[in-house]
């Protein structure tokens, strides 16, 4: 499900909140996955798609090597960007 767990960017389930349960708190986290920084990149939609397309157009790689992969292909993952930030 996408949802509030969700990276903004590439749909990552952090399996917490990355901006806060008001969704107005970020924790400046960086994602594993796209290396979005929650409350940087992603504050406004038109921010999180152009990271996206950068990401994407960079081979959408595993950021974060020493987080261990979720298992996803890019498409499938982004599929659960939380709704208002898809492209
Ligand atoms: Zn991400």
């Amino acid at each position: 499900m996408a949802g509030a767990d969700n990276c903004r960017v590439c749909g990552y389930d952090w399996g917490e909140p990355p901006w806060g349960d008001s969704q107005l708190e970020p924790t400046y986290w960086i994602c594993p996955c796209c290396g979005v920084e929650a409350g940087y990149e992603d504050c406004a939609p038109d921010g999180a798609r152009a990271h996206r397309r950068a990401w994407l157009a960079t081979g959408a790689r595993w950021a974060d090597p020493s987080t261990p992969h979720d298992g996803l292909e890019p498409e499938q993952r982004l599929r659960h960007v939380p709704p208002g930030y898809e492209d």
